[in-house]
């Protein structure tokens, strides 16, 4: 079904809501925590707030979607983006999926917080799913209230709009509103919660499915659906690879690793750690989903996590990222193996990852040194050299690699001292920069093979 809004105020919106028209739902149609068997969502209507106010929109995905500024600065906006209207062609959902966290299988766990409204066709062509959180409770809410904090929010806001201009894969955000009713949360989990200012953030991405939408089927052996689900992915968001088969099914898993792999990466590229990296949060698209806990490096350091519930086990801290994605893409085989009845090719896909994982990450290395590309033979210890002068001495990732880029040929030639002096000032705590420190640095940065052009 499509619909065309006949409203001044907007453009022609086209919702083309094909997820809930060709997949199955829940009878159910009361809002209340249950075990959904034999769907893939439920309908489920946001929940009305009592004084929603606009706190930021962007622009940049409004043009993705093509939403007039007019509309976007109007009142109706922002009650649409609080949950408190609907644009005819939207009929909200909350999907089900399960998940493993923490290296566990977790079982049901779904749209806790999350109301699709609908999937906007753009002028272009392009799909994108309009998705709430923090919209009100679900049959998926567990113990849980379905809210959400302007704290947290804004976080994942600023995130999704940051990744986007860092050149990552991740889930858009459209708007954030207010609701105007107060949420408690403890905010650092020691027993003193607070009330905070409830919100409602809009994000789009071309799909919400997680490795976990997959895996919950499997788990409770619905093969008819998991096939209908992949069948439907495939066809939906990976056209390219032609109509399902088998091998079909193979080279979607194998699409799969790689952009895992490139996602990851990416996260590596600029220090990002996303903390909480459980197959339910793992978009089926190779997208950063799901911004909670995560946090960026500042000193470099690899077991660094800014989620404090695992900082004791570190799972998802920085260096494991790659691991971890590679752990749940095996999850995610197990899910599809009934489809393909065949262990060997989906065993070569995942360990494609590995040899994808370290070329990408050669490359990449390479690319941040300033090197046209990766030689073996020189940059393997060059890369390995910089990544232990990094752990010596407190030094801050970013600031390290802005301060590398203002190093050039020109500057050559040089004394080692002036060489390094740029570079320590990413040092936190300089007065432990010894003599041997500087050296082994200004020896590294020598062996650039930029350094002496
Ligand atoms: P997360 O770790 O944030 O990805 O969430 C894990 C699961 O808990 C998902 O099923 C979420 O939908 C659900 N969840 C998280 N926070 C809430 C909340 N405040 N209300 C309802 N469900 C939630
Ligand atoms: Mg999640």
């Amino acid at each position: 079904m499509s619909t065309q809004l006949p409203n001044q105020l907007t453009n022609p919106i086209v919702f083309d809501n094909r997820f809930v028209e060709e997949l199955p739902s829940d009878p159910q149609a009361d809002n209340y925590c249950r075990q959904v068997k034999g769907a893939c969502y439920s309908r489920v209507q946001p929940t009305k707030v009592s004084k929603p106010q606009l706190v930021a929109y962007s622009r940049e995905t409004a043009d993705l979607l093509d939403l007039s500024e007019e509309f976007c600065r109007s009142f109706l906006f922002t009650e649409i983006f609080a949950g408190n209207n609907l644009l005819p062609g939207m009929d909200p959902f909350a999907m089900c999926y399960g998940g493993h966290q923490f290296g566990n299988w977790a079982g049901q766990l779904g749209d806790g917080r999350a109301i699709n409204l609908g999937e906007i066709l753009n002028k272009d062509n392009r799909r994108w799913m309009l998705q709430l959180k923090g919209a009100g409770p679900t049959p998926y809410s567990r113990q849980a209230d379905g809210l959400a904090v302007l704290r947290s929010s804004i976080r994942e806001f600023l995130c999704s709009e940051a990744m986007h201009h860092l050149g990552i894969p991740k889930t858009r955000a459209l708007s954030i509103v207010t609701t105007g009713e107060l949420v408690t949360r403890d905010m650092f989990y020691d027993g003193h919660p607070k009330d905070e200012p409830g919100a409602v953030v809009c994000r789009v991405a071309p799909s919400f499915l997680r490795f976990g939408n997959y895996e919950i089927l499997t788990a409770r052996g619905e093969t008819a659906l998991l096939q209908r689900l992949v069948d439907y992915t495939i066809r939906t968001d990976f056209p390219h690879l032609g109509e399902p088969s088998v091998p079909v099914y193979i080279a979607w898993f194998s699409e799969i690793c790689r952009t895992t792999a490139a996602m990851i990466l990416h996260w590596m590229r600029v220090g990002f750690v996303h903390g909480v990296m459980n197959t339910d949060n793992m978009s089926i698209l190779g997208l950063t989903i799901d911004y909670g806990p995560y946090g960026w490096l500042e000193g470099y350091e690899t077991q660094w996590t800014p989620n404090t519930t695992d900082a004791h086990r570190r799972r998802y801290c920085f260096s494991n990222q790659p691991h971890i994605g590679q752990w749940n893409l095996l999850q995610l085989a197990n899910a599809i193996y009934p489809l393909v009845r065949q262990i060997e090719p989906l065993q070569e896909a995942l360990s494609s990852y590995n040899s994808l994982f370290l070329s990408g990450w050669n490359d990449m290395m390479a690319a941040k040194l300033g090197l046209k590309s990766f030689e073996a033979a020189t940059d393997d210890a060059l890369i390995g050299e910089l990544v232990e002068i990094l752990q010596l001495v407190e030094t801050d990732m970013t600031i390290f690699f802005r301060n590398l880029a203002t190093i050039s040929a020109d500057t050559t030639p040089h004394k080692p001292e002036e060489l390094s002096a740029a570079l320590c000032q990413a040092n936190y705590t300089p007065q432990e920069i010894s003599d041997d420190y500087r050296h082994r640095l200004s020896d590294w940065l020598l062996a650039l093979p930029f350094a002496h052009k």
